[in-house]
């Protein structure tokens, strides 16, 4: 009679041969690997949403008048972007002026990937 372990279904002289408790023991570990996956993906997900609010916080404060764009404080483009240093919603704003070419370069320096 098969026998269904972490959702997968194994015959008995399949079970037999690699014993049970190593596929109980293996699918604890996906079980583990899932949660961590998940827990992952929600904060990658809360960085996302804090990025979003922080491109749109700049946005709204440029207009505002209260940040001024400025050139890429590396190599002096214009055509910079703001990189968040310290952002707290409604607490504390940072941010670094650099042109996308600079934001790559940083990037690969800290070993981002994006
Ligand atoms: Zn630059």
């Amino acid at each position: 009679m098969p026998i269904k372990i972490g959702g997968r279904t194994f015959d008995e002289s399949t079970l037999r041969e690699l014993g049970v408790e190593a596929l109980k023991r293996e699918a604890l570990l996906a079980t583990e690997k899932r949660r961590l996956r998940l827990l992952q993906e929600k904060e990658k997900a809360k960085t996302r949403n804090l990025r979003n609010k922080f491109r749109v916080t700049v946005q709204r404060l440029i207009r505002e008048g209260k940040l001024k764009k400025e050139p890429c404080e590396k190599c002096g483009d214009k055509a910079s972007v703001a990189r968040m240093v310290e952002y707290v919603p409604q607490v504390s704003l940072k941010v670094k002026w650099l042109c996308r070419k600079c934001v790559f370069k940083e990037r690969d320096k800290n070993g981002e990937r994006k």
